[in-house]
């Protein structure tokens, strides 16, 4: 079986910034944010192991026009494919998005940002340090820092999976 991992896209393959909720819901939002290199470098050194398969896992406002742009900067910046992007309604537990997609198993990867989604996650998380996160110490687990070279982030992404 090929281990699944799924990414968070804001603040993790995308660079988030702390602003006001009117602004994020505004359209043209998402579609701006700037990629991550060293985090979009890992992703597609990951996408060349046939042993693993990727998925891209966001939460998005229910707008109309924020899972579209998350779609578009995909096909920009990543080039996961539409089936493999699944988005769920801010609030609702990203596992609980998967239930259609035959759930989370206990060795499916989660790469987030955020402490909260990785606690709830049933799989293994991996937090991803962005240089504007961790302030509160709340993640004991596994962890990357998105000033890794993309291909120092690959190998500990793989040691992780190696190791559960
Ligand atoms: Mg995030």
């Amino acid at each position: 079986m090929k281990r699944r991992i799924y990414f968070d896209m804001d603040g993790t393959l995308s660079k988030w910034e702390n602003t006001s909720i009117e602004i994020v819901a505004r359209p043209g939002f998402f579609i701006s944010r700037s990629p991550v290199s060293t985090v979009i470098g890992a992703l597609k050194l990951l996408l060349d192991e046939p042993s693993y398969d990727i998925y891209i896992l966001s939460s998005v406002y229910p707008n109309g026009y924020a899972e579209a742009e998350k779609r578009e900067w995909n096909r920009k910046h990543t080039g996961i494919p539409e089936e493999k992007q699944i988005y769920v309604s801010y609030g609702t537990p990203k596992a609980q998005a998967l239930s259609d997609f035959g759930g989370v198993k206990s060795n499916d990867i989660l790469i987030d940002d955020f402490s909260f989604n990785l606690k709830e996650w049933p799989g293994i998380g991996i937090k991803l340090y962005n240089g504007i996160n961790g302030t509160k110490g709340s993640w004991q687990g596994f962890c990357i820092h998105s000033n890794m070279n993309s291909g120092s982030m690959a190998t500990q992404i793989k040691a992780i999976i190696d190791n559960t």
